[in-house]
């Protein structure tokens, strides 16, 4: 075969195999607008079992629902110091690009995983992991920082992780982990940045859904004496705290062997027995809480009529007091202390919180510890961070409340943050290659994040006030208040304001937020409470004198002196978001963008009208215009000639001159025209590189 044809050959076999398995980048589609091809495309390759497929830089996945051959330690190597588009894409791609950016830029590099429940973050964010700690280097001294790595995602999965409809395991937190490099790019040390914790799942869960896996795991794994010192009897449907969703088992988990893994993996991130026993404390201690009842007595007075002693004992308190902080409420008026007794929905109300507050502290105290372990060595010279972000994606539930209010609001701030960062370096690139920048048609939704969160106008500023307010303030009235504050705002909608503006009905009790990736209806029942997340006064004081050191850590003395009111729930996260957004915002992003094929949690399904969903919210649409506006393909003279010089007599076998030249000479060859291309200082930029890609499945394939 002459050069020529076997240079069609390889082009023709492109096509079919093109035809089949889609194209491995989307900026690859003929018809980049047509949101239709865009799914045909991933249609196509989740077929194939292809899970993974580019935007530029960004990689998309699709859940398999099934195990898939692609994650071995061959796999590893084969992406080793390759370059993005030499190979199918792929998790290790990403992980070693990024990794490779940061020892050779020396700048921390941060990967963005997002997607919605059950889409695949916290397993891509595990494979990225995984794949640092098979393939960096290490010493001994350091070879056991992996291990903890590794070990701690079981623990922080076993307490912050529940079964839920849309995912066995679902991350009921976000999470934000920073992985430390030293010098010679072995990875020396970690730390963990946890938000917001779906507390409300302690206490109340949905048909169908579950409380978090641990405490399932110790009724089903631990010892008949571990359990009988906890006083705890092995089935769940004891336990009014596990019985709210009527589904104490899931088929897919194994809550015996989790269990065992936990218990291993907490010794290993440093855990001593005793803490563990504490920790043992604190978990059946919730059980306990839940099943604690009251009665009421002829005077309106509320009694406790279960034992108390056993709580008392694994809380570590006396149990008089706490009987009777559970009863009655502190109050200081004029200087003076009044006790009050509560009413029967009151002390169900402060059991609850006291549930929730023990839970949740421990969690926080649970990530301390893990990242004490971790330690991350603020002063190893020459180091540098890769950020791994795993956090809630968008949220459209039937019935929306507080927490997806949260939970969508962080999501505007990243998108935010994904429109001001790619366009900044894209806009970089070209300056420094120098070539002429062309501005983007996009959606700023910094219109959205003012209407959130701008001081005194802000939703959440006017939530807090209402909070805040005295005399008689409540769900409806802090919906009023929205209506007369930011009711002209384009991205808000009432039943009242909405003449015309909506297609569907809304209820009186509703607000709509039009968000950059769609409308959703929040119900503001409930907002004042879990906003203000309130424990007693007297609960905190029992809380603070306990003998379990973990929990007089959690519960601290100065918070009950202090009479200073602390930051209510929805701005301390919008604070921890606007951190989160300078840290990201100082680091090199890359991105995973992660669909779920079906509801169904099954393999093979492709769910068309689930996809484009997603899609849509993800903006990728818009995403791949961005980079198709540009140049879509962008390579280094070097590795480019070195890559398709065999498609070029004059190129082939070596290209002697300057490299740009060389550069030149092949994509003239390749049949590009002058406004299609550009030469960089050091790169080209080719808008649409169909010809080379073409052949790119079929050079892998052979
Ligand atoms: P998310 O964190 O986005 O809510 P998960 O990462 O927990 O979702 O994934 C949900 C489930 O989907 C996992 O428990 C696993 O069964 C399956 N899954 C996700 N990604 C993969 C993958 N790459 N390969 C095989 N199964 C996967
Ligand atoms: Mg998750």
């Amino acid at each position: 075969l002459s050069l020529g044809q076997s240079v069609r050959l390889v082009m023709e076999g492109a096509l079919t195999a093109r035809d089949r398995v889609g194209v491995q980048d989307f900026v690859l589609l003929e018809n980049y607008n047509s949101e239709a091809a865009f799914i045909e495309n991933l249609r196509r390759r989740f077929r194939e079992n292809l899970i993974y497929t580019y935007i530029g830089s960004v990689l998309v996945s699709m859940n398999p629902y099934k195990e898939l051959e692609i994650y071995s330690k061959q796999q590893m190597d084969r992406y080793r110091g390759v370059s993005f588009y030499e190979i199918s894409p792929h998790i290790y791609a990403l992980s070693d690009n990024t990794y490779r950016a940061m020892r050779t830029e020396r700048k921390d590099q941060c990967i963005l995983i997002s997607g919605e429940s059950g889409a695949g973050k916290t397993e891509a964010s595990k494979k990225i992991l995984l794949y640092y700690a098979v393939t960096c280097p290490t010493n001994d001294r350091m070879a056991a920082l992996g291990d903890r790595l590794l070990q701690s995602n079981p623990v922080l999965e076993a307490f912050g992780n529940a079964k839920t409809l849309r995912n066995d395991n679902s991350s009921r937190f976000g999470k934000y982990m920073d992985v430390q490099f030293d010098f010679r790019g072995a990875p020396v040390g970690g730390h963990i940045l946890n938000y917001l914790l779906e507390k409300s799942r302690v206490v109340h869960q949905n048909h169908g859904e579950r409380n978090f896996h641990i405490f399932y795991q110790l009724l089903d794994g631990g010892e008949d004496d571990q359990l009988n010192t906890l006083n705890l009897e092995r089935n769940p449907q004891n336990y009014r705290y596990l019985v709210k969703g009527n589904c104490p088992r899931v088929s897919s988990i194994s809550d015996k062997n989790n269990w065992k893994v936990v218990m291993k993996a907490l010794p290993v991130i440093g855990f001593t027995e005793e803490e563990v026993q504490k920790l043992l404390n604190i978990i059946a201690s919730v059980l306990h809480l839940g099943n604690t009842q009251f009665g009421e007595g002829e005077e309106g007075e509320t009694y406790i009529t279960t034992e108390i002693s056993n709580l008392a004992r694994l809380l570590g308190v006396d149990g008089s007091a706490l009987r009777e902080a559970l009863t009655h409420k502190k109050l200081t008026a004029k200087g003076e202390e009044m006790i009050t007794p509560l009413n029967f929905e009151q002390a169900e109300a402060a059991r609850d919180a006291l549930a929730k507050a023990v839970y949740g502290r421990t969690f926080t105290w649970l990530v301390e510890k893990i990242n004490q372990s971790l330690a991350l060595k603020v002063h190893s010279k020459g180091s540098s961070v890769i950020g791994l972000l795993d956090i809630y994606g968008f949220e459209v539930l039937q019935h929306n409340s507080f927490e997806q209010f949260c939970i969508n609001y962080c999501n505007e701030k990243l998108q935010q943050l994904f429109i001001e960062l790619t366009l900044r370096s894209e806009q970089e690139e070209y300056e420094t290659e120098g070539i002429a920048w062309e501005t983007v048609q996009y959606f700023d939704n910094k219109i959205i994040c003012d209407l959130i969160e701008e001081k005194h106008k802000g939703i959440i500023s006017i939530l807090d006030e209402e909070c805040l307010r005295p005399g008689e303030t409540c769900d409806v009235s802090f919906l009023e208040k929205l209506e007369d504050t930011v009711g002209g705002h384009p991205h808000f909608v009432t039943h009242k304001l909405a003449n015309g503006k909506t297609r569907r009905v809304m209820s009186r009790e509703e607000f709509r937020l039009l968000h950059y990736a769609g409308e959703v209806n929040y119900n503001v029942n409930g907002f004042l409470d879990k906003n203000n997340d309130l424990l007693n006064r007297n609960l905190k004081e029992v809380m603070c004198q306990s003998d379990n050191q973990i929990l007089s850590h959690c519960f601290r003395r100065e918070e009950v002196i202090d009479q200073k009111r602390p930051e209510m729930a929805a701005t301390q996260f919008k604070n921890s978001l606007m951190k989160l957004t300078e840290i990201l915002r100082s680091k090199e992003p890359s991105y995973v963008r992660c669909i779920k094929p079906n509801d169904a949690k099954q393999p093979g399904r492709f769910d068309e009208v689930l996809v484009r969903h997603q899609v849509k919210y993800l903006g990728l649409m818009e995403n791949l215009r961005v980079r198709r506006a540009g140049f879509a393909y962008r390579r280094r003279f070097e590795a480019f000639l070195q890559r398709y010089k065999p498609l070029c007599p004059e190129t082939w076998p070596n290209w002697h001159g300057r490299l740009a030249d060389g550069v030149l000479t092949l994509v003239k060859h390749l049949g590009y025209k002058d406004e299609e291309y550009k030469l960089g200082r050091s790169k080209i930029f080719i808008r649409f590189p169909k010809t080379l890609f073409n052949t790119e499945d079929v050079l892998e394939a052979k």
